[in-house]
């Protein structure tokens, strides 16, 4: 679980065109003002390491972030950023060290390749680009553990640009970056989709292109261990997003507010609104998914549907978290690219496991009932009955 720190909720320095955010922003949802006192009051509530988020978190003015480290350090020894870059400064990077803060940078590639994260004109956008690149360098040079997100789009990963984000990653493996998340575009109105989007089969060939990358650089991708972890029941460190997140308590997130209050993963935000965490969670999306058919934006009759349950709400058809997510095709491909993989080498994938009905059943009976338990733990609950029905027959 994360608790994310956003003092100043949605508020940005630059305008990232695709940015999950924006109906917020949209509706003036952002506020020009936090109370620290209130925010280190819900952070002992909630007794977690936690990450300072926005937006841009380094709006936050240097002698607050600097309370804010270090009441981190003192309770739990560390501290983390996910920020854009481009505000990073030497004496932010010399907080960074002092407090043990490690630096998540949100960039796309370099120059033409991060245009997407849009700063006003295209000068502004390829100078603050080239800000968030000269901080990554500096950060790696002083020792800083620094990792990076990375959006995937057309902008950075089309069949011609997809060379150059590839050496460049490589470029700062070398460097010493620890680690790359690849993130498929959520894609929230017509505009960005129309400019952006990949085709399923363009986004499974640009993480099987990062797959192979994996196998020979140090930082950890992590593309498809998730996946691969699905496909044999053991879920119990899956991320989020394959684990039946409920919009409303989104249980892997706990954002605090810059007035203290608790609010959920921003990514399902889609009305404009940073809506109260329930008290409380429900599975409806899980159950209505698995029952309704494929062509009114269900899941039904997926064979997938236990490793993937429709993936993250927030990437859901049109913008409803009913729906399954828009990435469908391509989780379909890969997990069926897995699939194939695990026959060849002799093994059983749960997707084409004669267990695989009665654990639906099981899940289907959890979530009616508010649980979400592992697969992990209900495959271990069936092969203790049967061991116990092994024992006592005849
Ligand atoms: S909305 Fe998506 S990213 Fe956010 S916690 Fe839920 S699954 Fe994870
Ligand atoms: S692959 Fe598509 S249909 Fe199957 S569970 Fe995932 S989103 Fe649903």
């Amino acid at each position: 679980m994360t608790v994310e720190v956003r003092p100043l909720g949605v508020a940005c320095n630059i305008a990232c065109q695709y940015c999950y955010q924006n109906p917020q922003r949209d509706a003036g949802n952002v506020p020009g003002r936090y109370d620290l006192d209130a925010i280190l009051a819900s952070l002992d509530s909630e007794r977690q390491p936690f990450a300072l988020f926005g937006g841009e978190p380094l709006l936050v003015p240097i002698p607050d972030l600097e309370r804010l480290w270090a009441y981190g350090l003192e309770r739990f020894e560390t501290n983390r950023i996910q920020t854009n870059g481009a505000l990073i400064t030497d004496e932010h990077i010399a907080l960074f060290l002092a407090y043990k803060v490690r630096v998540g940078v949100s960039i796309d590639g370099p120059d033409e390749l991060n245009d997407a994260r849009w700063a006003g004109s295209l000068e502004r956008t390829r100078a603050q680009t080239a800000r968030s690149e000269a901080a990554i360098d500096k950060m790696c040079a002083a020792g800083v553990p620094t990792s990076l997100i990375i959006t995937l789009h057309r902008a950075n990963a089309s069949a011609e640009r997809l060379p150059r984000l590839v050496e460049w990653v490589r470029g700062l493996d070398a460097r010493g970056i620890l680690g790359a998340r690849l993130h498929l575009l959520e894609v929230d109105s017509p505009e960005v989709g129309e400019k952006y989007r990949l085709t399923a089969a363009e986004n499974v060939a640009v993480l099987e292109a990062f797959e192979a990358l994996d196998g020979e650089v140090r930082m950890g991708l992590d593309v498809f261990s998730d996946m691969k972890r699905m496909m044999e029941g053991r879920d119990d460190k899956a991320s989020c997003v394959w684990r039946a997140c409920d919009p409303y308590t989104t249980a892997a997130v706990r954002s605090v507010e810059g007035s203290g209050q608790m609010s959920n993963c921003g990514r399902t935000n889609k009305d404009g609104v940073d809506f109260v965490k329930g008290d409380r969670p429900g599975y409806e999306r899980y159950l209505a998914l698995y029952h309704t058919p494929q062509q009114h934006g269900g899941c039904k009759d997926c064979r997938f549907f236990l490793v993937c349950k429709g993936y993250c709400p927030g990437t859901s058809l049109d913008g409803d978290w009913r729906n399954r997510t828009e990435h469908c095709d391509t989780w379909k491909s890969l997990y069926g690219t897995l699939e194939r993989r695990m026959q060849k080498e002799g093994r059983h994938p749960l997707t084409l496991s004669g267990l695989r009905p009665d654990l639906e059943r099981r899940m289907l009976e959890a979530w009616a009932r508010g649980r979400n338990p592992t697969l992990y733990e209900q495959l271990h609950r069936m092969k203790r009955e049967l061991d116990g029905l092994l024992e006592e027959a005849p």
